[in-house]
């Protein structure tokens, strides 16, 4: 299911998905399903399906994007020097499908000090099971 050609990708993502997870845009700040959202779940990759993020790594940054302090589990995600618009930033792909999540930044909360700012539109929220619905 990872992989995939670029018009297999177009095939199966929504245009907003295919920017983001394909082609490294942005989406516009605080317009993101995700943003305030606090139901507990599991965060998963909108392109393969793989588990990404925890509900209960996510905070509240300002940002206007999701933001976690840490991924699910190790190897979910992976980093990589991002140079574009003047600036040095760590991208953030999903380990499984190479899709582009966001970014990473040095300045989030304990215990991992880390922001990864992550785009809604990159992910797809689970609902944990056993949760209150309201
Ligand atoms: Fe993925």
């Amino acid at each position: 299911m990872a992989d995939k050609s670029e018009a297999r990708w177009r095939e199966v993502l929504t245009p907003e998905q295919f920017e983001v997870l394909r082609q490294k845009g942005t989406e516009r700040a605080f317009a993101g399903a995700y943003c305030d959202a606090k139901d507990p779940g599991t965060y998963r990759c909108a392109g393969c399906g793989d588990p990404l993020f925890s509900s209960e790594s996510k905070f509240e940054s300002g940002s206007g994007w999701p933001s976690f302090y840490e991924a699910i589990e190790g190897g979910r995600v992976r980093t990589e020097e991002d140079h574009t618009l003047g600036m040095k930033r760590m991208e953030v792909l999903c380990g499984s499908c190479g899709g582009h999540l966001g970014h990473v930044f040095p300045d989030g909360p304990a215990p991992t000090g880390l922001r990864y700012c992550i785009n809604s539109v990159a992910l797809a929220l689970e609902p944990d099971e056993d949760a209150d619905v309201d």
